[in-house]
């Protein structure tokens, strides 16, 4: 095999799911690309999620000859505390009628999230952009948060944008001028959109 085949091969290994094994688990964190009996499946394993979803599905006449492969989701960081949620809702109310942003940071090795806004270049009431925050080693954005301002929460063709390729939380918070904001949140996983949840307790969810 050539080097640049070798190269891609070591970046986004292929692998045949085991019919009557458990799947080795991956080692690092990285693409893998899983081969099952229904389809081809891309596996996302970062420090703080480790997701497996479908690429491609077989005609229903077809089955390859490799074990199942289900779709998956598991969360590694802790529930995100409330009280950050909350400093951002009063960010977001202080910076009215602008837009702000901010972000959740976790901590891979001790298991703490931080809070950092990030420093407006320009702000609008529908528009932000801002200075991106710096990360100490084994801190992860896990989760990006903008408001609308007084505006309802949803996913703009801007926030598509700016979301493209990412892997992360995107949150929207939208009516600040109302005393009960509205909200949006999904998952991306380069290039993909997940519905996602955050209940009361700051557990993250995905729906797959
Ligand atoms: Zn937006």
């Amino acid at each position: 095999m050539n080097n640049m085949d070798k190269a891609i091969l070591n970046a986004f290994p292929l692998v045949a799911v085991p019919t009557s094994e458990p799947l080795p688990g991956h080692t690092q964190c990285g693409t893998r690309y899983l081969v099952g009996k229904a389809g081809l499946m891309r596996e996302i394993t970062l420090p703080w999620i480790r997701l497996v979803h479908p690429v491609a599905t077989c005609d229903a006449d077809i089955t390859l000859p490799y074990g199942p492969m289900e779709s998956s989701v598991e969360m590694w960081c802790s529930e995100v505390p409330a009280e950050l949620i909350r400093q951002f809702t009063a960010d977001a109310r202080q910076a009215l009628p602008n837009e702000i942003a901010a972000a959740l940071i976790w901590n891979s090795t001790i298991d703490v999230w931080r809070y950092e806004i990030r420093r407006s270049l320009r702000a609008t009431p529908g528009y932000v952009s801002f200075e991106e925050v710096r990360l100490e080693d084994d801190e992860h954005l896990v989760v990006d948060i903008h408001s609308h301002g007084s505006a309802r929460a949803f996913f703009s063709s801007t926030d598509d944008q700016d979301d493209f390729g990412s892997m992360k939380f995107s949150v929207v918070l939208g009516n600040l001028d109302k005393p009960t904001p509205s909200s949006a949140i999904r998952l991306c996983v380069a290039g993909r959109y997940f519905p996602a949840s955050i209940n009361e307790l700051g557990v993250l969810g995905v729906v797959l």
